[in-house]
């Protein structure tokens, strides 16, 4: 893995440019964390992988950093209800079901709250934030063993 920024960092980069932010090392090694896994990773283990491009970083950057992209809009968290919040680049965002039981995690797409999200505007005049919280439930494996 080399230190140039790919296409989606780049583009990261800009936005946080754009929200006046500035583009530091320890951002850069949060962002190519995030870039190089599409697995559900927490604030912790971004703070390992970011060590392994930038040693010495401490996590309390790292956790500042996430907090900072989150500000710019480049980065969300989703809660799911039993581990730490996870966190994913807002551009590859998505919703989540997680298992109550077994704690695994399915990626969504969007269009299935199209429904459901006007339904609540339009009865509830509430925004719904699909990406934000996961679904919490049964998967089909742990249906069956019980
Ligand atoms: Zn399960
Ligand atoms: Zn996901
Ligand atoms: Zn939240």
């Amino acid at each position: 893995v080399g230190n140039a920024p790919n296409a989606l960092e780049s583009r990261i980069f800009q936005r946080v440019r754009a929200s006046g932010g500035r583009v530091t090392a320890p951002k850069r090694a949060v962002v190519a964390a995030l870039a190089a896994s599409d697995r559900h990773l927490t604030a912790e283990d971004l703070a390992e992988r970011a060590a392994d491009a930038l040693p010495g970083i401490a996590p309390s950057t790292v956790y500042r950093v996430l907090a900072n992209l989150e500000d710019a809009g480049v980065v969300e968290h989703v809660h799911n209800g039993r581990e730490p919040a996870f966190y994913h680049l807002r551009d590859r965002g998505h919703a989540h079901l997680v298992c109550n039981r077994c704690g695994a995690i399915i990626d969504i797409p969007d269009d299935l709250f199209t429904g459901l999200r006007a339904t609540i505007r339009r009865r509830y005049g509430f925004t719904i934030e699909p990406h934000h919280a996961a679904l919490l439930g049964r998967c089909a494996a742990c249906r069956e063993t019980h």
